[in-house]
């Protein structure tokens, strides 16, 4: 057996980010810069109001409450004809420019209309500048807005469209092929036919990838025939940047999945036997120029996600441009049992967390061991990372992986 590090190093050694293309601000969700972008124009453009209100001159409130004669209106979009003199406000609204020789806003909230003599009572006294944007408040021309490696979120796209961008330089999303392998397998709905089950793994990863960001393609169903096998392996190399297939990397009669892969990953392929638990079997290798790594899987469902988890995922945000690969790993406290046995392997258990009134994150349920178990599994919030031995007791720290988390861009 090796360890997970070891097999992960194994898997990460010889990806590296797939080759950058321009897209539109919104195709490039997800995806990673590979140029970094400098502010051409500041944000805000101009001096603007922050508040619905009078735009005044500051030095005019000095003593008051005071009367002001109301000379005109702006609105967001105008561009003010009139230059504001002692004495006078500008009935103005948020986003509006501030009218030449006004210097601040009176919040309309403590202002008093008399439209009968067209004057406004301003009843607070202003500094220059209250409630005036300044051009450049948010962004400075020149400055660095986002450096390569930034992963684009909404508030980025945000960000980049204030300065008129509309495309961006990214690297190439991953197109991940997936296919299972099993002659119980049945793909499509309606009654089964005797000796079969739903394939499951193939919808699972399908979602798993669109998730972390990735496109996501079918492949299908192959027996468990190394004809079949090859030929949706060897489609999905052809197609996709990245090929995962489950099923058949075990040491059974019909395991043909790791021999197909070593065949077709001429002398890069590996057969593992990883000390976790599940997922101990797992298959790896590459081929072709890019070069196109294609994971074999264990065929159970949990082993099947955790194996995703442990060493799919960040080697395919590796082919992303990620430059951080692995999800955030907290220390939580344990509130409930998790037996274990000493066997040489991590346990990866599946838990539900929750964070308590002491400020830290509480596991208060653990799943049941069983590879075969996936139900059980589904509402899990993160993967505790259980080391060899005789398990820890309640009350004790463990660490855990949040399944959830997007904080780490
Ligand atoms: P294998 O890794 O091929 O030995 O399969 C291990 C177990 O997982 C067997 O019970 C299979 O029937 C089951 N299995 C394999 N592939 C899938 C799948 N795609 N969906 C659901 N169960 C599967
Ligand atoms: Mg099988």
């Amino acid at each position: 057996m090796i360890e997970i590090d070891e097999a992960r190093s194994f898997v990460l050694e010889h990806l590296t980010p797939l080759e950058s293309e321009r897209v539109a601000l919104d195709e490039g969700l997800r995806c990673v810069l590979s140029e970094p972008i400098v502010a051409t124009e500041p944000v805000p453009g101009f001096r603007n109001s922050s508040m619905d209100g009078y735009a005044v001159r500051a030095t005019d409130t000095t003593g008051g409450p005071v009367h002001l004669r109301v000379v005109g209106t702006v609105l967001a979009g105008d561009v003010p004809t009139r230059q504001l003199a002692a004495g006078e406000a500008i009935r103005i609204m948020t986003g509006a420019p501030i009218p030449e020789g006004a210097d601040a806003v009176c919040m309309i909230e403590e202002t008093t209309d008399n439209p009968a003599d067209r004057t406004v009572l301003i009843s607070r006294v202003l500094e220059e500048g209250q409630f005036v944007r300044f051009p450049g408040d948010d962004v400075a021309v020149g400055q660095l807005l986002l450096d390569t490696g930034s992963v684009m979120t909404g508030a980025r796209i945000g960000v980049l469209a204030s300065q008129g961008l509309s495309t961006v330089s990214v690297h190439r999303r991953p197109r991940v092929g997936v296919l299972s392998t099993g002659d119980e397998l049945s793909g499509s709905g309606g009654n089964l036919a005797k000796g079969k089950i739903r394939d499951v793994n193939r919808p699972m990863l399908l979602a798993l990838l669109r998730d972390s960001g990735f496109t996501a393609v079918d492949l299908g169903i192959a027996g468990d025939d190394i004809d079949a096998i090859t030929a949706l392996l060897r489609r999905g190399v052809d197609e996709c940047d990245a090929v995962i297939a489950t099923g058949g990397v075990s040491v059974g009669d019909v395991d043909f999945v790791k021999s197909v892969l070593a065949d077709i990953c001429e002398g890069t392929a590996r057969w593992m036997q990883v000390a976790m638990r599940p997922g101990k079997p797992f298959a790896y290798g590459t081929t072709g120029r890019g070069p196109t790594p294609i994971f074999g899987l264990p065929g159970n469902p949990v082993s099947t996600r955790v194996s995703f988890e442990m060493f799919v995922r960040p080697a395919l945000r590796r082919l992303a441009g990620y430059r951080i690969l692995e999800r955030t790993t907290v220390n939580m406290v344990l509130d409930c049992p998790m037996p274990r046995k000493p066997d040489g392997k991590l346990h990866l258990v599946h838990v539900d967390s929750r964070m308590h009134t002491d400020g830290r994150l509480h596991i208060e349920s653990a799943s049941r061991h069983g590879s075969h178990l996936l139900s059980a599994v589904a509402s899990a919030n993160a993967l505790a990372m259980v080391p060899d031995g005789d398990g820890p007791e309640p009350g004790d720290t463990v660490r855990a992986m949040l399944l959830t988390d997007e904080s780490n861009y």
